[in-house]
């Protein structure tokens, strides 16, 4: 598998509101948008950093996975994204490599980007996503 390079940090938050000043007025990010998806209960803002991107999660549900991660760790980075060359690939070869995956089939997330995540007891501890963007 190739990757290319790291696509984004997501970075858990209780509002997004509340915390986008800090990468906008503090750090002089600007902030290219907010997009929920549904299906992940999740409301997410981006920050273009050079080649890479903050991710801030909002949580849409109590039961959505971000308001589950806040009860247990609080806010903070939540996941790595490593952006690959071809994501069907790449699952296959970890598959093979016995990497247990929480998605054995990219899905859509955000931005339209194909996306997968690894089971954070085969990278320890750290949720890794993959995702595959045309752009
Ligand atoms: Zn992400």
């Amino acid at each position: 598998m190739k990757v290319l390079k790291i696509d984004h940090l997501g970075i858990a938050v209780s509002s997004i509101d509340e915390r986008k000043n800090f990468w906008t007025e503090t750090l002089g990010l600007s902030f290219a948008g907010a997009e929920t998806v549904q299906e992940q209960k999740v409301t997410t803002a981006f920050f273009p950093v050079g080649e890479s991107e903050i991710e801030l999660l909002e949580s849409t549900a109590p039961d959505g996975p971000i308001a589950k991660y806040l009860e247990k760790r609080g806010e903070g980075i939540q996941h790595v994204a490593f952006r690959v060359e071809n994501i069907e690939a790449a699952l296959e070869e970890l598959k093979a490599k016995g990497i247990k995956l929480i998605d054995e089939k990219p899905r859509i997330g955000a931005g339209g980007a194909k996306i997968a995540f690894l089971h954070p007891k085969a990278t320890n501890g750290i949720l890794v996503e993959l995702c595959q963007r045309d752009n």
